[in-house]
């Protein structure tokens, strides 16, 4: 016999837990299904661990760059990665205890810690019962990619998760992939002494961004000691030692590379290959990723997949604006959709790149006109009285009707900055709109007024 649910929500990443404390509070019967750490990647692996490293990494190189601020620190600056692990376990594990006790007290609810497999349609087996309900919410969530490397099963391999276990510091740290996890790693390692290698087979770093991008972060990590080999497919790793040998193939032939350490961040899988579908009628692509349509629903009635493993969004944000797009659809008589939003993501290295909406090589692509602004971190004030005039911002706008396509911006404090644009888009205001507007001085979004009467046709 099943056990009968209003509602099963499978997975408590960023979607799964606020839903199931709307639907509860609206009196709905709902089964959580959580197989590890209740709050899932961003609250355990990725985002607040992550985010807390950056912090230690920034002190550490702050404190370096100490003399060229007129402050003596009389010594080498040493980072105590014990430390460093303990306050960033400490931030996480907070965040894991709140939303932990969230779910477990939720009324209205029961929790199986448990794997979840789809037995049917709406049948799910979970804690040794058999679940059923006539709504099912999947919010798994998505994992490190491994690609298949010779030898990679042969070695003990980092992903963003073991990494964030380590209370030593790798001498020498390779890592496989240069995009936002990848670069986010690499700077916070480098900063606190690691030797760090970046390999990608990319021609160039965070690939999907514009050239100037990943050229300027290129020379920034550079400019750290981090070696950044593009261009380079990784065939194959072996043990040398106490350490690994990466074999990579480029161009102009192959070449090894000795580490201490190998991080596997090339990318992410979602996870629904253990998720028992084959029993169901729930469409994947040719990655994995659950179809959904524009209000979340899969190609089952009555079954919505939210958060990363629907492939529409990567981020803790967009995860979370699953679960709002929902609870307004079946709880306020409301119509939101997918496609409302305008997707906005930061990459947190230092300085921080943003950006949201259409990239510069997007719009050209696409043979769209627009006009745009640029403008180097060297032209802000505030940048120069901080000493860190890295990046530069730029603006795309369109020329018909004023409306801000998109922005990318890599500068001191521009993942908060991006948020002016982020806000005027949603607002669909147009640049005309905020030119007269008084900004305070000095910040650094004082100057897009100034950047927007700067305004000229893309090439
Ligand atoms: C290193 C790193 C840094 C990141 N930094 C940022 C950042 O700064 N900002 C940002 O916006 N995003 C960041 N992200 C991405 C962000 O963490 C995710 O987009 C976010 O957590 C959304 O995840 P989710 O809600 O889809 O599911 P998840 O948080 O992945 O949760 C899915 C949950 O489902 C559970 N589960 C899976 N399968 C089953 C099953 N069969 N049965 C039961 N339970 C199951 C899992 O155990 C997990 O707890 C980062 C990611 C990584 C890896």
């Amino acid at each position: 016999m099943a056990r009968r649910f209003d509602a099963i929500v499978i997975g408590t990443g960023q979607a799964g837990p606020p839903l199931a404390g709307r639907l509860t509070d609206a009196g709905w019967r709902c089964a959580i299904v959580e197989r590890q750490r209740f709050g899932g990647t961003c609250v355990n692996y990725g985002c607040t661990p992550t985010k807390a490293l950056v912090a230690s990494a920034r002190a550490a190189y702050m404190a370096r760059r100490a003399a060229d601020f007129g402050v003596q620190i009389g010594g080498a600056v040493q980072v105590d990665m014990a430390r460093v692990k303990r306050r960033k376990d400490e931030i996480a594990g907070q965040s894991n205890e709140s939303i932990t006790s969230y779910v477990k007290d939720m009324k209205n609810a029961v929790v199986f810690e448990d794997h979840a497999v789809f037995e049917g349609d709406r049948r799910l087996r979970a804690g040794g019962e058999t679940i059923e309900a006539e709504r099912v919410f999947i919010n798994v969530g998505a994992r490190a990619a491994i690609p298949p490397i010779e030898g990679l099963d042969q070695v003990p391999f980092l992903t963003n998760s073991s990494l964030l276990d380590l209370e030593t510091l790798p001498e020498h740290l390779i890592i496989l992939g240069g995009g936002y996890v990848g670069v986010e790693f690499g700077q916070i390692y480098r900063r606190f002494g690691s030797k760090v290698t970046i390999v990608d087979h990319a021609p160039r770093l965070m690939s999907s961004e514009d050239e100037d991008v990943s050229t300027e972060i290129r020379g920034i990590f550079e400019g750290e000691g981090i070696e950044v080999v593009t261009g380079a497919r990784v065939e194959g790793v072996a043990r040398d030692g106490d350490g690994l040998r990466v074999t990579i193939a480029q161009d102009d032939g192959r070449r090894e590379i000795a580490g201490s350490h190998f991080l596997v961040a090339a990318g992410r899988k979602p996870n629904t290959d253990d998720l028992g579908l084959e029993t169901t009628g729930i469409e994947t692509d040719e990655k994995g990723f659950v179809r959904v349509d524009d209000r979340l629903q899969t190609s089952v009635d009555g079954v919505f997949a939210l958060g990363d493993c629907n492939g529409r969004g990567a981020f803790t944000h967009t995860s979370y604006n699953d679960f709002e797009i929902l609870a307004a659809n079946l709880l306020d008589g409301d119509d939101r959709r997918v496609s409302d939003r305008f997707l906005a993501y930061a990459a947190f290295i230092d300085p921080p790149f943003a950006r949201v909406g259409a990239s510069e090589t997007e719009l050209k692509k696409a043979g769209r006109k627009a006009l745009i602004a640029r403008l180097p971190m060297s032209g802000v004030a505030r940048a120069r009285e901080r000493s860190e005039t890295d990046g530069f911002m730029k603006i795309l706008v369109d020329p018909h009707t004023g409306r801000f396509l998109g922005v990318g911006m890599l500068g001191i404090r521009c993942d908060e900055v991006v948020h002016a644009i982020v806000y005027l888009m949603h607002a669909r205001a147009t640049y005309r709109d905020v030119m007269r507007a008084v900004p305070i001085h000095p910040c650094v979004a004082e100057l897009i007024p100034t950047m927007l009467k700067q305004l000229e046709p893309l090439e």
